[in-house]
């Protein structure tokens, strides 16, 4: 069981990927799966809202995939 969860969404803005990290223990995951986040962007400075289901599915993804594929 890992401790974090890595989540992933892209700037609207400028399609930059954001990672975000949440606790990854089930109690957190069932409470946020089927939640709305807000996130502040580090790209184009606006708050983001993305799907919680959205953003771990694709982090899932990004972590199983090679570690140091570039963007
Ligand atoms: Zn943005």
């Amino acid at each position: 069981m890992p401790l974090f969860a890595t989540l992933r969404f892209h700037c609207s803005e400028t399609g930059k990927p954001i990672d975000y990290e949440v606790p990854g223990d089930a109690n957190t995951l069932k409470d946020l799966w089927s939640r709305s986040l807000l996130r502040h962007c580090p790209h184009c400075g606006q708050v983001h809202r993305f799907s919680f289901r959205q953003a771990y599915v694709a982090g899932m993804l990004t972590v199983r995939s090679l570690p140091q594929s570039t963007e």
